[in-house]
C-alpha cells in the first residue's frame, strides 16, 4: 500500500517543511516534493502532518468505567469501585472498551499505546487489529504475595504472549506494581520478558539493524505513583522502588515504569543510568491527588526516556493525549516556578518519538525510514496564527483538529471517518457493556 500526502505543513525533526510526504508499505519513503503515483492521494492542503501521538500508558479495558468512581484517592478509587467492578468484566466487555478506546485515540491523533490490563488479553489484541492501531499489549500479574495466585498467573499469563502478530501488535509483560506483587512474581516476570524474543517480521529485521539483534519483550510496571506505596516499599524491603527493582535487576532499558511522581533525586540518578523509560500520567496523577509531581526534566536530564500516557479512562477521564501534552507542561513549569522549563518541542518528543522508543517501535518522527504512522491536522480558529506551529500543536490543538490517521502506512481515519471500526456502534455497545456490568 502507498499513501501521498499533498502539499502539507510536514513536521520533521528538522522543522516544518512545506510538500508533500510519501509512503511506501509500512515506512515513510520521501518528505518533499514527491512524485510518487500512490494508491491513497490525499490533499493536504492548509493541514499539518505530524507524527502520530503515543500514549505510553494506559488501560482500554476500563474505557467503559469512564465516570464511574468519581472523587475518590486512589487506594479507595482501586479497592472500593475500579477491583471489584473489573472483577464483573467478561471478555466481551473488554473487547467493548478497547473498540471505544481506538475510537477514541483515533479522533485524538494517538497511533500507539501501551496496555495494562489484568485480564485475558486476547479480546484487545482482536480490538486493535481490527481498528489498525500499533500497541504493546500486556496482561499484568498482580499476586498480592498470595503464592496459589501467583502460581495460577505463572501457569496462564505466558500463553498471552503468543497473542499479536509481532509487527505492528506485540506482546508485553507486566507487573501491577511493587507493593502488589511478591518479589518472586516481580523476578520472574522479568525474566519472562527477557527471555521471550520479538517475533519481528522478516521485512522489519531487514531494515532494522537494531533488530537484527534479539531483543527481549517490554516490561511495564506502575511504579512510585503514592507516597504511601514509597512507604510500604521501603518498610518491606528496606529501599526505595527504583532502587528496589534495580536491584533485583528489574529496572532497564527495556522497562516501562509508569507515574513515578515520588522519586528522590538518587532514583532519578539511577533512572537515567539505567535508560529506564518512563511514562508520566499527568492528569491522572492530579485527578487522584497523588500530590507527587514526577520530576521529568530532571529524568530526562539524567537520561531516562521520558513519554507521557493518559492512564485509564477511569482516572482521566480521556485518552487525549494533546491534552497530556499541555497539562504534562503545565505542571512542570507551575513546580519548578521556571516558565522556561520543559520547552514546548521537548513534550512533543515525549508524547512521539520517546514514546515509540518505550514501546520498542522505530517511529514517533516524520523522517524517511521511519515507520508510517502519521497524523493530518486542520488549521482551525485555535491554531491561527501561526507565530509557532510546535506551540500551537501543543498549547492549543485537540482532537477536533485531528482530519486523517495513518498507521503502519494504512489510511485508518480519513476527513474525520474511522474506516476501520463502526464508530456508532462501537459506542452503542460500549454503552449496553457499562449497564450490563452494573446490574451484575
Ligand atoms: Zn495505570
Amino acid at each position: 500500500m502507498s499513501v501521498l500526502i499533498k502539499n502539507a505543513t510536514v513536521l520533521t525533526p528538522r522543522g516544518a517543511v512545506h510538500g508533500d510526504l510519501f509512503t511506501e508499505a509500512n515506512t515513510i519513503a520521501a518528505i518533499g516534493r514527491c512524485r510518487e503515483r500512490a494508491e491513497h492521494v490525499i490533499d493536504g492542503t492548509g493541514k499539518i502532518a505530524m507524527p502520530g501521538l503515543v500514549n505510553a500508558h494506559t488501560h482500554v479495558a476500563m474505557n467503559i468505567f469512564r465516570g464511574y468512581g468519581e472523587d475518590l484517592p486512589l487506594t479507595r478509587w482501586l479497592e472500593e469501585k475500579i477491583w471489584p467492578i473489573e472483577a464483573k468484566q467478561k471478555p466481551s466487555d473488554i473487547a467493548a472498551s478497547a473498540r471505544l478506546a481506538f475510537c477514541e485515540m483515533l479522533r485524538s491523533g494517538t497511533t500507539a499505546f501501551a496496555e495494562m490490563c489484568l485480564f485475558d488479553t486476547k479480546g484487545i489484541f482482536t480490538a486493535a487489529k481490527q481498528a489498525g492501531m500499533r500497541g504493546i499489549i500486556s496482561r499484568c500479574f498482580l499476586d498480592f504475595e498470595d503464592p496459589g495466585r501467583m502460581k495460577q498467573q505463572l501457569r496462564e499469563i505466558p500463553g498471552s504472549l503468543e497473542y499479536g502478530d509481532g509487527a505492528t501488535l506485540r506482546p508485553s509483560v507486566a507487573a501491577h506494581a511493587p507493593y502488589t506483587c511478591s518479589e518472586e512474581i516481580l523476578i520472574r516476570s522479568k525474566e519472562l520478558a527477557r527471555k521471550r524474543p520479538y517475533a519481528c517480521s522478516e521485512e522489519i529485521i531487514l531494515k532494522s539493524k537494531e533488530l537484527a539483534q534479539k531483543k527481549g519483550l517490554k516490561y511495564q510496571i506502575h511504579v512510585s505513583e503514592t507516597r504511601q506505596e514509597v512507604f510500604d516499599v521501603m518498610k518491606k524491603r528496606g529501599k526505595y522502588p527504583y532502587e528496589y527493582l534495580d536491584s533485583i535487576g528489574v529496572m532497564d532499558k527495556d522497562s516501562l515504569f509508569a507515574h513515578g511522581g515520588w522519586l528522590t533525586k538518587r532514583e532519578i540518578l539511577l533512572g537515567g543510568k539505567r535508560g529506564v523509560s518512563m511514562a508520566h500520567c499527568p492528569v491522572s496523577s492530579m485527578k487522584l491527588a497523588t500530590g507527587g509531581i514526577a520530576q521529568i526534566t530532571e529524568l530526562d536530564a539524567a537520561g531516562a526516556n521520558v513519554c507521557l500516557g493518559t492512564d485509564g479512562s477511569a482516572s482521566n477521564n480521556s485518552l487525549d493525549m494533546f491534552q497530556t501534552m499541555k497539562v504534562a507542561a503545565l505542571l512542570q513549569k507551575h513546580h519548578y516556578w521556571q516558565a522556561d522549563i520543559l520547552p514546548c518541542r521537548k513534550v512533543l518528543d515525549f508524547a512521539t518519538v520517546n514514546g515509540a522508543k518505550a514501546l520498542g517501535f522505530d517511529a514517533g518522527a516524520l523522517e524517511p525510514g521511519k515507520l508510517a504512522d502519521v497524523v493530518l491536522l486542520e488549521r482551525g480558529p485555535n491554531m491561527h496564527p501561526e507565530h509557532d506551529l510546535i506551540s500551537n500543536i501543543v498549547y492549543a490543538a485537540g482532537p477536533q483538529n485531528v482530519t486523517d490517521v495513518i498507521i503502519d502506512g494504512r489510511p485508518v481515519m480519513l476527513g474525520r471517518e474511522i474506516l476501520t471500526l463502526d464508530e456508532k456502534a462501537v459506542m452503542e455497545e460500549a454503552d449496553r457493556s457499562a449497564a450490563d456490568i452494573l446490574r451484575r
